[in-house]
């Protein structure tokens, strides 16, 4: 008897050792097939599916019906319709006002449709239904992706823009959300592949994205950039300046003039800022110390990647010690050489509203589960850095306000809140009464701050053309509850 009982404790033992040890097989199995299908799903999947060749892409599209794009507030900005018999049609309920920032997919894609084409074709909801779904061979419905963009806002832009080609970049400087962004001539992304050939082939480019890619001289906006120039070789005494503007400044057999032929007058640097004084500024160009003045153009991401997620063009700057001393005070007030895009330019004014720091552009808010129950990834805001001191974009503002108590953007004066800004009018061809208008500038008030950028092609002065369209983007912004 006793025999036989310590015999079965032995098999006993036995089977609880084999027992655990198989378990732990199986466990250890188990682990690894989740932390491959994990891999999977997460890391490789994003990029596979991201890959235009991959095969995959085809099975997810085939399996999941493409999910909704919001505004930030929740209007619907793009959605996909489902017929009776099936057939999926991409409906964009603002026609072409959201075109260029929300782009189009099926025909290629661009735009938000490309940059979370991942998440639109991802199904996240909770396992049951995953199953229900499996099991009447239904299709899963994708991702909603929650955009920092603003209807109001882009409706503004795009409504003051009207006809005119250009571009019009609205930027929320303390997050880097991308509250706007319009792009002339634009085109309806639920006609794209109906009328593919004839915008393809469009002499005015119409599918080209000129807020991220269109690059421009930069005109007196660029006097921003020479005034820290400026103020960074006078350790900041601009009570020292001042300068006699009698409407241009002459060297060698060419000289440069004041717009339409101003004559300033006796100027202190606040107001040859104010009033963009080529003279006064061209005059500044041929004094600066060059290597240091191409060091500050490229702190502020000229000849540079920008942080951003959409495809861009890099803006260009070129100035040597030795170029004719005509270049380099043609590079001082925005003529030259330069060539920037409007998203650089607002990114700039952004960090200069920002006390220098520049956020990173921010199109996406979150993820969230087709009904919205779940949110399945939120985006940080994104800090690129400072590009600038606090005490600098700080005395950059100041100047960038009287433009508007006492300059050329007189007309954003307000009681509702406080403007600031550059206007630009840059000459682009041999014939010179043919310019663009530019505008960057921001305003603050009881509201967080708000970055506007506006180019207008072959439109004419910045003053007269480009700061009314900011004006239309400021008074919608405020009239916001
Ligand atoms: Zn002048």
């Amino acid at each position: 008897m006793q025999k036989k009982k310590s015999v079965e404790k032995r098999t006993k033992g036995a089977d609880t050792w084999e027992y655990s040890n198989i378990l732990l097989i199986f466990t250890g199995i188990f682990v690894l097939m989740i932390g491959y299908l994990v891999h999977f799903q997460v890391v490789k999947s994003r990029d596979t599916i991201n890959n235009p060749y991959n095969a995959r892409l085809e099975t997810f599209e085939q399996r999941v019906i493409r999910g909704s794009i919001l505004a930030a507030d929740g209007q619907l900005l793009a959605y996909t319709r489902v017929e009776e018999d099936g057939t999926e049609t991409r409906i964009y309920p603002f026609g072409c006002t959201f075109s260029h920032v929300l782009g189009y997919s099926g025909y290629g894609r661009t735009g938000i449709e490309d940059l979370g084409h991942f998440q639109l074709v991802t199904f996240n909801a909770y396992f049951i239904e995953k199953f229900i779904n499996e099991l009447k061979e239904q299709k899963d419905i994708g991702d909603t992706l929650v955009t920092t963009l603003d209807v109001d806002l882009q409706t503004a832009a795009h409504d003051a823009l009207g006809d005119q080609k250009g571009a019009v970049v609205v930027l929320e400087p303390s997050t880097g959300n991308v509250r706007a962004l319009v792009s002339k001539p634009d085109y309806d992304p639920g006609e794209v592949a109906s009328e593919w050939s004839e915008l393809s082939s469009s002499g005015d480019s119409v599918l080209l994205n000129r807020a991220l890619q269109g690059l421009y001289p930069p005109g007196s906006t660029f006097k921003t950039i020479t005034l820290l120039e400026y103020l960074r070789e006078h350790q900041f005494r601009d009570e020292d300046y001042s300068f006699l503007c009698e409407g241009k400044v002459s060297v060698g057999n060419s000289s440069i003039s004041c717009y339409h032929g101003s004559r300033h007058g006796e100027l202190d640097l606040k107001l040859a800022f104010a009033k963009s004084c080529n003279s006064a500024f061209a005059d500044m160009g041929r004094s600066f110390h060059v290597p240091s003045f191409k060091n500050l153009v490229e702190q502020l991401l000229f000849n540079s990647d920008l942080p951003l997620d959409f495809p861009y063009s890099k803006s260009s700057f070129q100035l040597k010690a030795s170029d004719p001393e005509a270049l380099h005070m043609m590079t001082a007030i925005g003529q030259g050489d330069t060539l920037v895009t409007p998203m650089h330019m607002a990114m700039l004014m952004s960090a200069i509203a920002n006390d220098g720091v520049l956020m990173k552009p921010r199109f996406l808010d979150r993820t969230e589960s087709y009904t919205g129950a779940m949110v399945v990834e939120k985006y940080p805001t994104e800090e690129y850095g400072a590009i600038m001191t606090a005490e600098e974009a700080e005395a950059l503002q100041d100047y960038l306000r009287a433009v508007v108590e006492e300059g050329t953007a007189s007309a954003l004066q307000s009681d509702r809140y406080t403007a600031a800004g550059k206007t630009g009018t840059a000459e682009y061809s041999s014939d010179k009464n043919k310019s663009h208008a530019w505008f960057i500038g921001y305003v603050s008030g009881d509201k967080p701050d708000l970055v506007v950028c506006v180019i207008m092609e072959g439109a004419g002065s910045g003053s007269e053309y480009a700061v009314p369209v900011a004006k239309r983007v400021f008074e919608a912004y405020y009239a916001e509850e």
